[in-house]
């Protein structure tokens, strides 16, 4: 196949065609260094630029202050469900807001490794919303609140940050990092596996504030530790480069092709808008998962009346080259992922594809 199809797949996403096509015209010799990116020692110069332009250009598109680090480690955002405890956990407890599967996973993790406590969960509910901050009370000697701003299998994502006071903020953002601008400062410690909007599997960028580096306790083996991992700027030992290399060309395509987390938190919006337009006009034949006001702009997920209906659905949609419109089993019924790379196109076609089908079927 050489047609690329419209590729609605949760994770790994989409990546921006021109950040393919380049990385595939310099794989085989990148310019100015006459072999591969994938070739070339992590230490030599010719690396040190791409993670530091990799780096350069996060902290300019989410304006990530001095006292923070920008991390580039392995083992995907799962692995942060564990470090995060081990690093900041001590002999204090967490708290954790969850509000769909991914929390879920984060907490469980949590308990292996010390005290974590469940302030608020959507469960009970199957995961439509987000607490309202009257509805959870953070104990203000928590030693950190965990959330995570947009869950990728039910569609759910926070209006705004959670209400937690003084208790530094963490935050699993894997599925909506650099899809808007954020306030950085809000939070102590930011992390997001790179393949759902970052780049490909492979690499977890983590943005932590300094003074949280500092709390690692010192029997920690030193890949788990975040002020190891800092005071080596991700070379502790050999980083994932391709998977940075890729993060570093998402980052400038951020920067200037689209020109900023504003104007692609606009486009972002106006894609899901559309989708969510079809889903609220079909009467009921489409019917989203999520509240309207913690609905996603990056999974849009819906169900259809009956789970024929929908196995008809993902077959037609799929023959006409929308891909990956599956639902997570856990949930069932459909999810579109509409990552930044997503072109308005793909949306236009899947709009056009749902009412054509609920005309011939509703
Ligand atoms: C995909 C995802 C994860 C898991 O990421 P891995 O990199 O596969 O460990 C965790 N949290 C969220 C919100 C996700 O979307």
């Amino acid at each position: 196949m050489t047609q690329r199809i419209w590729n609605f797949s949760a994770g790994p996403g989409v990546l921006p065609l021109s950040v393919l096509e380049e990385a595939q015209r310099d794989l085989l010799c990148l310019p100015g260094v006459g072999a591969s990116v994938l070739e070339i020692s992590h230490r030599s110069k010719h690396f040190d630029a791409i993670i530091q332009e990799a780096e350069a250009n996060l902290r300019r598109l989410l304006n990530i202050p001095e006292h923070y680090h920008v991390l580039f480690l392995q083992g995907g955002a799962s692995l942060q469900f564990a470090m995060v405890p081990m690093n900041l956990l001590g002999d204090g407890s967490a708290d954790y807001i969850i509000t769909g599967s991914w929390g879920q996973k984060a907490y469980k993790e949590a308990q292996l490794v010390g005290k974590a406590r469940a302030v608020w969960n959507g469960k009970e509910e199957n995961f439509v919303r987000t607490p309202r901050p009257d509805e959870y009370a953070i104990d203000p000697n928590a030693r950190y609140v965990h959330f995570t701003s947009n869950e990728t299998i039910q569609g759910v994502v926070f209006p705004a940050e959670p209400r937690v006071g003084e208790v530094p903020l963490v935050c699993d953002m894997s599925s909506n990092f650099l899809s808007c601008p954020i306030d950085v400062s809000k939070y102590a410690l930011i992390y997001a596996g790179a393949q759902k909007n970052a780049g490909p599997a492979g690499v977890t960028i983590v943005i932590i504030r300094d003074d949280l580096v500092q709390r690692a306790p010192e029997n920690l083996p030193a890949m788990l530790n975040y002020r190891v991992q800092a005071e080596n700027k991700s070379l502790y030992n050999t980083p994932p480069v391709f998977a940075i290399y890729i993060v570093m060309l998402v980052t400038r395509w951020l920067l200037n092709t689209i020109g900023g987390l504003e104007r692609m938190e606009q486009i972002n919006r106006q894609k899901a808008q559309m989708l969510y337009e079809v889903i609220d006009q079909s009467g009921g034949f489409y019917r989203g998962h999520a509240h309207p006001e913690h609905r996603s702009i990056m999974n849009v997920t819906w169900r259809l009346p009956t789970e024929e209906l929908e196995k008809q659905f993902l077959q037609e949609a799929q023959a006409q080259g929308l891909h990956e419109l599956k639902g997570h089993r856990s949930v069932g019924g459909c999810r579109a992922s509409i990552y930044n790379a997503m072109p308005i196109e793909g949306v236009q076609a899947l709009c056009a594809f749902m009412r054509e089908f609920m005309r011939r079927n509703g």
